[in-house]
């Protein structure tokens, strides 16, 4: 289930401000043509809503943070999904407090300040997206 890729290029940027962070994650692959890679990237969002997969019900549950957030670390991948370059991303975000607040990016978060990394990977085939039965979620199809 496991799949060589080989890093062939590393793109550095920033997202603009008061843009959707995921879309614009998305937006970032589909203009770079990057349909296979790693995104990592730290910032600011002025609110968020996180998902968290529910095992038993099959359903994303979604929460909503309405409040400035650090970005303390977004990690993601970007493989294609219905033919289209997609990001699937993580985040970690810090209140004024510090404290944390993590799950599955979701859109619903305009940025305030996004600095960006993305490693790009050449395969030997692509990376695609399709539903997986025993999760139900969108995963590699790795046959
Ligand atoms: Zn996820």
């Amino acid at each position: 289930m496991i799949k060589q890729v080989k890093p062939v290029g590393m793109l550095m940027g920033r997202l603009p401000k008061g843009g959707d962070l995921l879309e614009e994650l998305n937006a970032f692959c589909g203009k770079e043509n990057i349909t296979a890679g790693e995104v990592r990237a730290i910032g600011a969002v002025e609110r968020a809503t996180l998902g968290f997969y529910n095992q038993d019900t099959r359903e994303y549950e979604f929460h909503e943070l309405d409040q400035a957030l650090e970005i303390v670390a977004l990690v993601g991948n970007v493989s294609l999904k219905d033919g289209e370059p997609f990001v699937h991303a993580h985040v970690t975000l810090g209140d004024n407090q510090g404290r944390l607040f993590g799950g599955h990016l979701a859109p619903g978060a305009p940025i305030f300040a996004c600095e960006a990394v993305f490693t790009v990977f050449q395969t030997d085939a692509p990376f695609v997206r399709a539903l997986d039965e025993p999760t139900g979620l969108p995963l590699w199809d790795m046959k």
